[in-house]
């Protein structure tokens, strides 16, 4: 089995969220179980591991009207072919996303995913699509190469990892930037705009999204981005399949980022990494639960709530510390907040693998007060960690976090409503289980035995990508 994974992220080479470990974890594990699983994403000006990268060659790639230089670029990391496709007009920058002409940047490379393909001795059975970045994958393959012989048994595969992000536009994008005549527009034309995810739902074989709740929850109003009455429409050929994580990348028995090492039944290591990150962040450790948090700045992960909620337990019951990248508008509100906090809060406003890594093997609670979360990866990495989330119920983190007031097998503490004081509860819950350390221990051991390993979803990607192959 052929399997193409068309990604705008990928670990190692860049991330910017969960995407990139799914596009770097999941291939890795259907290599292991015998798939031909090769990624193709942008060849990024801050991509990493650059001298991995071997040269193979160039060719020309419609967009719109006009023809774009296409360099292909290759390198194999454990076991995995990655492709990487060069444009430095598009993909030279600081940064992956968030430019004016981001349209332009991904209509680009989605058209040449697929004109790589006479350039490779790979014909994928099913390409793997994933969120509007590669939307417009099975639209062109489609439009464009369906009649060609190499094309016209793929299958296609779109996954929604976020379907807050849709790739929508002015409908004037579609005919010059796009290469999408009048005549078609209307496979990617929603509610007046052009919306690349549109696209894809019409035209993939399968849609997925990356758990089993939020595949029902994209059906309801309230979370689909005005697109349920559409995923309604195509429910017969959407299902959930929840992401794992790559235990070799997420280890504290071996992560190279921490200063000492741990595993379920020897903790110790877990205090020294705490030591190391109280000294760095210069605090005079007294003893009080460390709550963290890592993720994007950005309205869904809750941001608004944690502040607030967090102020209720200044100045002395907890040590925070709040890892996260997004807008000026939560720079600065973080900033503030420190600024008023200085002796219990600690901000880092930057994407950062080193401190990320050494505030889950430090925490003692993992805050994830999301809006939505279509699957959600720190809860797992935190679990691994032995560390605690204190989680909204929504997403993923109703699929795979227990709640220890509910359970003896309980992993964390779940609220329900988006509330500042129902996210004070469940932490203030969470506190007061830390204070007995026979209950806490056992959370802990709880946690850090679980699997979310990719070993079953893994499986569950290759048994939907068999149905596809053979279905007509
Ligand atoms: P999302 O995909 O919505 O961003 P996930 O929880 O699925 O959220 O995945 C987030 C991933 O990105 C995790 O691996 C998390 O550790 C990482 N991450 C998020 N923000 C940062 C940051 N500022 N520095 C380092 N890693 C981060």
């Amino acid at each position: 089995m052929k399997i193409l994974y068309a990604a705008s992220e990928a670990t190692p080479f860049a991330k910017s969220g969960g995407l990139a470990d799914v596009a770097g974890s999941l291939p890795k594990a259907l290599v292991k179980d015998g798939v031909d699983a090769r990624v193709i994403m942008p060849l990024y000006g801050d991509l990493k591991m650059r001298d991995k990268l071997e040269y193979v060659t160039n060719y020309s790639v419609p967009v719109g009207w006009r023809s774009q230089y296409c360099g292909l670029f290759k390198a194999e990391v454990n076991g995995v072919t990655y492709y990487f496709l060069d444009n430095e007009y598009y993909f030279k920058r600081r940064g992956l996303y968030g430019f004016y002409d981001d349209g332009e940047r991904f209509a680009f490379f989605s058209r040449a995913v697929l004109e790589t393909l006479f350039y490779i001795d790979f014909t994928p059975d099913i390409i793997n699509c994933n969120d509007w970045q590669t939307a417009l994958v099975p639209v062109y393959l489609n439009l464009y190469y369906r009649h060609l012989d190499k094309f016209n048994r793929i299958k296609t595969i779109f996954t929604i990892h976020n379907i807050a992000y849709q790739g929508k536009y002015g409908t004037d994008i579609l005919e010059d930037t796009c290469g999408i005549g009048r005549r078609d527009q209307h496979i990617v034309e929603y509610d007046g705009c052009a919306n690349f995810m549109k696209g894809a739902f019409e035209t993939a074989d399968k849609i997925t999204t990356v758990s089993p709740t939020y595949a029902q929850e994209i059906l309801d109003p309230w979370f689909s981005y005005g697109l349920d009455a559409l995923l309604r429409e195509k429910q017969y050929k959407l299902c959930g399949i929840l992401n794992g994580i790559d235990y070799d990348v997420w280890n504290p028995h071996r992560d190279p980022l921490l200063p000492a090492h741990y595993d379920i039944s020897r903790r110790e290591g877990k205090k020294t990494c705490r030591r190391a990150l109280m000294e760095g962040f210069g605090w005079d450790d007294d003893g009080r639960p460390l709550i963290i948090f890592v993720g994007r700045l950005t309205e869904q992960k809750g941001v608004d709530i944690m502040l607030e909620a967090l102020e209720r337990f200044m100045p002395d019951k907890i040590y925070a510390l709040i890892i996260g990248s997004g807008n000026e508008f939560y720079n600065r509100k973080l900033a503030d907040f420190e600024a008023s906090h200085s002796a219990s809060v600690r901000t880092v406003t930057a994407f950062s693998e080193e401190r990320a890594h050494l505030a889950y093997a430090a925490g003692d609670i993992l805050l994830m007060p999301s809006l939505f979360e279509p699957c959600g990866l720190s809860q797992l990495i935190a679990f691994a960690y032995g560390t605690i989330p204190v989680a909204r119920a929504t997403g993923g983190l109703a699929d795979t976090v227990i709640d220890a007031d509910s359970s003896p097998d309980g992993t964390g503490f779940l609220f329900a409503d988006y509330s500042i004081s129902e996210l004070e509860a469940a932490l203030n819950r969470a506190l007061m289980a830390k204070e007995e350390p026979e209950r806490w221990n056992r959370i802990v051991r709880n946690a850090m035995k679980e699997d979310f390993s990719w070993n079953s979803s893994a499986k569950e990607y290759a048994a939907l990508y068999r149905d596809v192959i053979t279905a007509d």
